[in-house]
């Protein structure tokens, strides 16, 4: 078959989005086939913290990577995408926090990312309506809030602006060795590399990957502008928010734009029903209510789930996909998911990851990390 582009990305979620973009700016052929529409999988029903994680050095590269590109880009983000510079703050309630706040400006410290120890009395300055007797915090001013769907959107639109092809409303069927994809009605197209970025579904086209999806509920009130300033975090949520057996919930508040609340954050494994669950917002608020009582005088407007795409060292996939049966990578089938928690952060660091690879430039950060083969033959290990 004769190849239609030399990108050809199924999925249009903020990864899909970011991938059209920068591939069409590197002079790359580029097709993107979606199923339904723009930012509407786990990018519609996430929170949009850009956010620098150190769970590991290749997180922390990823992350810091791809909020500098987003620092980058924001004077050209339209008022629609909501990029607020409102910052973190990692809250800690006891002193057993504040030995990690420590420890994680140390980590920041070295990868080059700034970041403030508060204690006690300059907490409640910047935040004077969490609840009184916590210790302090790490204030790391370089995160940023941005509203997703419309991020992945503006992304979408500017890479079509600069000549990529769009077609909605396709469901890819199958993803065929040889860059090959089936659609639903049985059409056919080739390309040089296919791109599988369907989030949490990429396991449908490409089976066997090392990839589980982690459902998660979020919350949002009515208008209370000024109730917090950062996005924040508790420090617990390093403890509980990444355990794989067991469903978790941590304290996790953003202040939008508009004044409102968006209140997080949940995660659990095997659950596939898209249901809100009672029991799950139940905790969550108990949670956020502990941390800032008087959200108990404020409405809640509305409550949804979502679906993170979540490997097993919390790292995505970005490069040749595994042939399940061999291991070996799939001749013109790459993966550019497994995000979990970070995909609208580390969206624009995936985009640049995969370019860099594809056109064979120097990488803006190392790719190993990254690539899908690592996980190849150790299915096993998917917790
Ligand atoms: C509750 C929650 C909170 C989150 N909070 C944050 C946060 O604060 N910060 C952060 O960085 N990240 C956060 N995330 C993670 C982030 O939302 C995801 O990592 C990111 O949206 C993944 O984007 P994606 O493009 O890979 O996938 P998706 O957004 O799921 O997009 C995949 C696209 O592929 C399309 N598709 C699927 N199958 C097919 C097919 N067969 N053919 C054609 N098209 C197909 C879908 O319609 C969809 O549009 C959160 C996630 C959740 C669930």
């Amino acid at each position: 078959m004769r190849p239609v582009a030399d990108v050809l990305i199924v999925g249009a979620g903020i990864v899909g989005a970011a991938c059209a973009l920068e591939c069409v700016r590197a002079g790359l052929k580029t097709l993107v086939v979606e199923s339904h529409i723009v930012g509407g999988g786990a990018t519609g029903a996430g929170m949009g913290h850009l956010v620098v994680m150190d769970d590991s050095p290749a997180q922390i590269a990823l992350t810091q990577l791809s909020c500098a590109l987003w620092k980058k880009l924001q004077y050209e983000l339209p008022q629609s995408v909501e990029y607020e510079p409102c910052g973190t703050m990692w809250v800690a309630a006891d002193a057993e926090e504040m030995a990690e706040v420590e420890r994680k400006s140390r980590v920041y410290a070295q990868a080059g990312v700034a970041s403030e120890v508060v204690f006690g009395k300059t907490l409640y300055e910047f935040e004077p309506n969490l609840k009184p007797g916590l210790s302090g915090g790490l204030r790391v001013p370089g995160d940023a809030v941005i509203y997703p769907p419309t991020a992945a959107s503006w992304l979408l639109d500017r890479a079509i602006v600069q000549g990529i092809t769009f077609q909605k409303g396709q469901t890819v069927r199958e993803v065929q060795e040889g860059g090959v994809v089936v659609l639903e009605n049985g059409d056919r197209l080739c390309a040089r590399t296919v791109v599988v970025a369907t989030g949490a579904n990429a396991t449908v086209l490409v089976p066997g990957i090392a990839m589980k999806p982690r459902k998660g509920h979020l919350i949002i009130t009515d208008r209370y502008p000024g109730h917090i300033r950062h996005q924040l975090i508790e420090l617990g949520y390093l403890k509980n928010a990444h355990k794989s057996t067991q469903d978790t919930v941590a304290f996790n508040v953003q202040p939008r734009r508009t004044g409102q609340l968006l209140i997080g954050s949940s995660r659990q494994y095997g659950a596939l029903d898209s249901r809100v669950e009672e029991s799950i917002t139940a905790k969550m608020l108990e949670r956020a209510l502990w941390y800032l009582p008087h959200l108990k005088d404020l409405l809640c407007l509305r409550v949804w789930t979502g679906f993170r795409a979540a490997t097993p060292d919390k790292v995505p996939l970005i490069g040749p996909a595994p042939n399940p049966e061999t291991g070996k990578p799939m001749e013109g089938v790459w993966l550019a998911t497994g995000h979990e928690g970070l995909g609208i952060t580390t969206s624009l660091g995936t985009a640049r990851i995969l370019t860099d690879r594809l056109i064979g430039n120097a990488p803006s950060i190392p790719w190993e990390p990254y690539d899908p083969s690592r996980f190849a033959l150790k299915r096993e290990d998917i917790p």
